[in-house]
């Protein structure tokens, strides 16, 4: 070690003990929790189950700095649990051979049935590993460490769940839609019963809600990252949501109409009829003469965040030191539509954290396709790169790549900064902001892949911007050991 290296290291210690000795012992007590950044993981049962609890918890808290583990609990998808994706290459553990044959999903702990008393979902029992309870298997092993362990829970289902196709929702011309309606009680009794059950059953810290989906708006225009724009399958119109519209004053026959032009505007715009007027000009009309388009996709919103406050009132009733957090999905960091409707100062109010999506390797593809999509309909008359650079502004972001470079240069650490103070911002600490952070996402062919050099700028640029802490996503069984060292080694930068 250099001489320099030591005096620093020395000055730095003899102003820590002159500030000790300066302190009264409880004002250090209670700075102690505060100085702890929380730095999270994101990990399914299947890679304790490929490479050992022990090892596992190990090679996190040593190479990767983790302090707090999101185990992957209830979900059928395979975004948060499972090994590597198919047709994406295994990283440099665990095992190399895919589970696409095997995976299930569901519910990775055991599901004690005094809590699905009051909902017809009451066996998601997850299949793959027996009797192998996860949640029990994992958490002594990460109190020895003294690591956190939050339970990750994710609104992600599939059609042969027994109960499922009675609580489905209705699209706009009476088919049963794909995803669970939220307004149905025997959803709501689900997510209450489920979140209740493990922090009963379990002395974990608490619980991590996914909720990606979005509303009937954003839907019709395929105006996310992630999906086709089916306009004509959008949700829900079902009589729970019938009921809740009576109640919130809005118009069920105005609101079916409303989306019926909707997809007429969208279904003429991708066979490039252009409208008299132009499609941004047509699309706004649509608005001004249906204002039951917004107020419909406002209730979709509202039963969504209805549903995570319930749940953090449910969970704070059982031990109130347990923490709630909601995910906040990608789409927000490229559609000012949706994050018009995402008000963090509100958002604050109903979680103890938020886990802010600021993937930006993966970032530069999805945008690309958010692009496409926008500019396929509501904005077609403009050049999608000058579209691009104009959406660049109202999200406030600067100096990032171009349209035929995005996917392959990827988003930069420069937005991870931005939109971690935005949200510090937003929520004016009244709860915590916890970046999530892409350690190797899986992207297209020719789309960028997340080096160790990626995942370190990006940790790094997440807590220089204030963030409370971080959380490494998707998950441990996608990343590389490389990435993870590199992040554990921003963590632990000044
Ligand atoms: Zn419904």
């Amino acid at each position: 070690m250099k001489a320099t290296t030591n005096r620093r290291e020395f000055i730095r210690a003899s102003a820590a003990t002159t500030l000790a000795a300066a302190l009264a012992p409880e004002v250090l007590r209670a700075a102690e929790p505060r100085s702890e950044k929380m730095i999270g993981m994101q990990i399914g049962a299947v890679s304790f189950v490929d490479e050992g609890v022990e090892p596992v918890l190990d090679l996190l808290q040593s190479k990767g700095a983790v302090n707090t583990i999101f185990l992957t609990t209830f979900t059928y998808g395979r975004g948060l649990a499972g090994r590597q994706i198919p047709g994406q290459p295994f990283p440099d553990h665990g095992k190399q051979e895919s589970d696409e044959k095997t995976f299930h999903g569901g519910n990775y702990a055991t599901p004690h049935s005094q809590f699905y008393a009051k909902t017809a979902l009451n066996q998601t029992r997850a299949p793959e590993f027996g009797d192998l309870d996860i949640v029990t298997a994992v958490l002594p092993a990460a109190r020895k460490r003294k690591m956190k362990l939050f339970c990750s829970i994710e609104d992600v289902f599939r059609g042969d769940v027994p109960g499922v196709k009675d609580v489905l929702e209705v699209d706009l011309q009476g088919r049963k839609g794909g995803g669970l309606c939220l307004y149905h009680p025997d959803v709501r009794a689900f997510w209450i019963g489920l979140a209740s059950d493990l922090c009963t059953s379990y002395e974990i810290d608490g619980i991590l809600f996914f909720n990606e989906r979005n509303g009937p708006l954003l839907n019709a225009l395929g105006a996310s990252h992630a999906q086709s724009i089916a306009s004509s399958r959008v949700t829900c119109f079902c009589e729970h949501h019938q009921r809740a519209a009576k109640a919130a004053g809005v118009d069920f026959e105005r609101a079916r109409e409303g989306y019926t032009k909707l997809d007429q505007f969208v279904q003429s715009a991708l066979a490039n009829k252009r409208p008299v007027d132009g499609y941004f000009v047509e699309f706004w009309r649509l608005l001004v003469d249906y204002p039951e388009i917004i107020a419909w996709d406002r209730l979709f919103d509202a039963a969504k965040h209805q549903v995570l406050a319930e749940m953090n009132a449910a969970v704070k009733g059982i031990r109130k030191e347990l923490q709630v957090g909601f995910h906040i999905e990608h789409v927000n960091s490229f559609n000012p539509i949706f994050r018009a409707t995402r008000s963090y100062a509100d958002l604050a109010t109903k979680a103890d954290f938020l886990k802010v999506v600021v993937y930006n390797n993966c970032g530069g593809e999805r945008y690309t396709t958010f692009i496409r999509n926008v500019g396929s309909t509501v904005f077609r008359d403009i050049p999608k790169d000058e579209l691009l650079r104009f959406n660049n502004h109202l999200l406030n972001y600067e100096n990032e790549p171009g349209l035929q470079e995005l996917a392959t240069a990827g988003l930069s650490p420069d937005y991870v900064a931005r939109e971690t103070k935005r949200a510090l911002d937003g929520v004016q600490g009244k709860c915590r902001i916890l970046p999530g952070i892409d350690i190797g996402i899986p992207t297209g062919r020719n789309s960028r892949k997340a080096s160790a050099e990626d995942s370190y700028a990006a940790t790094r640029a997440a807590l220089q911007a204030g963030g409370q802490g971080v959380i490494f996503s998707r998950k441990y069984s996608e990343m590389r050991l490389a990435n993870i060292e590199a992040s554990g080694k921003a963590v632990g930068e000044p």
